[in-house]
């Protein structure tokens, strides 16, 4: 590869100098989304989890090409930062982050004309170490977003040293704004293909004149030291929204709020609207009915998807606290759009995104059905559209490379539908290679635990952490062995989760192992939000469980916890393990999207009917189900302990273990058609090309006949409205 053709790979506009993608394609890019013609989409979230450390086509490709430098100078620079550097931005908390960042991959590969809105966080969401006496012990995450791959600052035009800062009004209970700084910066997610590419605009308030208020409410993702806090960090990216655009001259046509976090945006456009009508005095001119019909005519412009039936997951504040940070006019308008039906003196932001769009959507049919009881007001609007993950993202190289080779599956990177030809009885090279891959996937893990068990070892010598391993304590030997069934459960650890319900009888389950000589690893990881007190003992029961299990089971039974859960280590349990546990209180999980990255590498599901799973079941032939699934209502929403059927639930799991383990072990062949069964079933349907597609029905935005009919053989895969349960 010469230096000419690298330098292909760079390009610019008035904002900035970019590696990674052609002029050409850069400035098709850029003019589709500066085309007001086109109706292209902002999608805003609060957070955004697309590690370069799991997906980055430009690192394969230079690796691909061999390309260790160059003799150029600043593209030698670009080489080494993209082989070399630290490859984190750890911009996410958990799901809601990794499904934006699945989600915009897809709409990179499908060549949508989108842009995504979102905060940076120089402090992260938290970094995570675990003792095993104290439990969880978080701390900032330091990141340094100048020196990482695919991130770039924009630059003020004609000023190439100068960060480009947008100005952003703030109102804080006066009625001329406080004007603050945002630095911008431009993360660029290339498609697979490296043929298209969306950019994500993350917006740097924690700027060094930027007021101490501000500094204290930028830097943490989900920082809950106060409401007020929690208040700034919503309308610190609502706010930005309109300046940021104006700013690029970028023209979005439909906003997608991913959750409801954005939704103050709509204040914003409101006021537009107003103003179009009274200029300036719009505040004292205004009506009701006024402020109603401009509210009207902005919902035309919103597409929102609701994530979770948890109540905590629901922005609510008091209006006193609002009043001491809103404009007078914006408190009219929450008054009549942001009303809260059951609390008179709170502002309720989910009952806000419910009633300004035109379309809302929940993250599975089961979730549709929860939020239709919840919401019933907005029944007839709420609509499912079951998330998905990128599968490019999230099958690992060894299937990857058996998937490439299979003759049945030409084209299932640009086509997961693929999948749906398969005919498990025939595939026996395909299962034959696809279990090699899975041994060698299993290998890497224990290999992973195992060095992490030495290396907390020597930690516990070197600091004053007690290793969050019982392990660790005892000799190398008794440490993992690859072949033995893996099972896997890493998510958040709020209390819904239930990460201990299968060790609510230890003694039901050591006796499992014991009477068939089985021995069993069970591999955990999460983090419990820093002001979650009951995620974080739960998380530290998981610690106090792993020597009494080793015990009873007489080392049969040995329980890992991985601290620092991340995209990384989430691809390489997923990969590794026999299968992937998910033990919710039913119906409180609307969707999952781990399972579905276990099920994309054939990997089974063993879990509690609930979101995605009641979809990907199939009856069996996919994994296996435990648990409660009666109907649900609006009263089974609660996560109180009493409420949430440890002892049902456990014992269900009890009933099936033995039958999954006696098929690992003893029946590899049916073990083997689950997995082909989950690429089969699984994989067309749980992808996020398709769940883009399905999105891209209510954008209204106008593509090209190739790329609408590309999409089309995406919806016809599997329509999650379809279907009644
Ligand atoms: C996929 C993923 C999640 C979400 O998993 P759920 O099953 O939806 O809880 C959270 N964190 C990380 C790091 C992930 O990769």
């Amino acid at each position: 590869m010469s230096s000419s053709s690298l330098a292909s790979l760079v390009s610019s506009n008035r904002f900035g100098t970019y590696f990674g993608v052609s002029q050409e394609l850069f400035d098709t890019v850029w003019s589709n989304l500066a085309n007001p013609e086109i109706n292209s989409i902002a999608y805003i979230s609060m957070e955004i989890g697309a590690d370069p450390d799991v997906f980055h086509p430009i690192k394969d490709f230079l690796e691909t090409e061999n390309i260790l430098q160059d003799p150029n100078p600043q593209l030698n620079a670009y080489v080494q930062k993209y082989r070399f550097n630290e490859r984190k931005i750890p911009n996410y908390s958990g799901g809601l982050g990794v499904l934006a960042g699945d989600t915009l991959k897809s709409f990179a590969d499908l060549h949508l004309p989108v842009l995504a809105i979102s905060l940076l966080y120089r402090e992260g969401y938290f970094s995570q170490i675990v003792d095993s006496k104290v439990g969880q012990i978080d701390h900032a995450t330091y990141w340094k977003p100048g020196a990482t791959p695919t991130l770039f600052p924009l630059h003020t035009p004609g000023a190439p040293g100068k960060p480009l800062t947008i100005d952003i009004p703030f109102y804080n209970g006066l009625q001329h704004p406080i004007v603050v700084q945002a630095q911008v910066w431009m993360k660029i997610e290339l498609s697979d293909a490296r043929d298209y590419f969306v950019p994500e605009f993350l917006l740097d308030y924690s700027l060094p004149e930027a007021p101490n208020w501000v500094k204290e409410s930028a830097q943490q993702l989900y920082n809950a030291k106060s409401t007020i806090i929690k208040a700034n960090q919503r309308r610190m990216l609502g706010s930005a929204i309109l300046p940021l655009v104006d700013a690029l001259g970028l023209t979005p046509h439909t906003l997608h709020l991913n959750e409801q976090h954005g939704v103050t945006v709509t204040l914003h456009m409101i006021v537009r609207e107003l103003q179009k009508q009274y200029g300036e005095n719009f505040g004292e001119l205004m009506t009701d009915a006024d402020i109603l019909a401009a509210a009207q005519k902005v919902a035309q412009q919103i597409v929102y998807t609701i994530h979770t039936p948890v109540k905590a997951g629901h922005d609510r504040f008091s209006r006193d606290l609002y009043s001491s940070i809103s404009h007078k006019a914006f408190e009219r308008i929450l008054n009549l759009v942001a009303h809260d039906d059951d609390i008179a003196h709170e502002y309720n932001f989910t009952a806000m995104a419910m009633r300004l769009n035109r379309a809302i959507n929940s993250v599975s049919r089961l979730h549709r059905d929860v939020t239709r009881k919840q919401f019933p007001a907005f029944a007839p609007k709420i609509k499912a559209i079951t998330n998905g993950v990128h599968h490019l993202t999230w099958i690992s190289a060894q299937r990857k490379a058996c998937f490439d080779r299979s003759p049945s599956l030409t084209n299932w990177r640009q086509d997961p539908s693929c999948f749906t030809s398969l005919i498990p009885a025939q595939e026996q090279k395909l299962s034959q290679e696809l279990h090699q891959a899975w041994q060698a996937d299993n290998q890497a893990l224990v290999d992973y635990i195992n060095i992490m068990l030495r290396r907390h070892r020597e930690q516990m010598v070197e600091t004053w952490i007690d290793p969050p391993n019982f392990l660790s304590s005892l000799p190398e030997q008794q440490w993992l062995e690859p072949g033995v069934f893996t099972l896997g459960f890493a998510r958040r650890f709020s209390t819904y989760k239930r990460a201990d319900l299968i060790f609510d009888d230890m003694g039901r389950l050591a006796d499992i192992l014991l009477k068939n000589n089985w021995p069993v690893n069970f591999v955990f990881a999460g983090k419990a939000h820093p002001a979650d007190e009951p995620g974080k003992s739960v998380l530290k029961l998981i610690l106090d469980n792993q020597e009494e299990l080793y015990r009873r089971s007489q080392g049969l039974g040995k329980l890992i916890f991985i601290p620092g859960y991340d995209m990384h280590i989430a691809k390489l349990m997923v990969a590794g393990v026999h299968a992937w546990l998910n033990s919710p209180k039913r119906p409180l999980e609307a969707s999952g999207t781990s399972g579905m990255k276990a099920a994309m590498n054939g990997v089974p599901n063993i879990s509690i009917m609930d979101g995605w799973w009641v979809e990907g079941y199939h009856n069996g032939l996919t994994g296996w189900k435990f648990g409660y699934e009666g109907p649900v209502d609006e009263a089974d929403l609660s996560e109180d302990p009493e409420s949430l059927l440890y002892a049902e639930d456990s014992s269900a799991f009890y009933e099936l273990l033995p039958q999954i383990l006696d098929i690992f072990y003893n029946k590899q062949q049916d073990f083997m058609t689950r997995a082909l069964e989950n690429l089969r079933l699984n994989i067309p349907i749980f992808n996020t090309h398709r769940m883009a597609a399905e999105y891209v029905n209510q954008y209204a935005v106008s593509l090209s006949p190739e790329l609408q009919s590309s999409i089309e053989r995406f919806r016809k895969l599997y329509q999650s409205e379809e279907s009644r349960l």
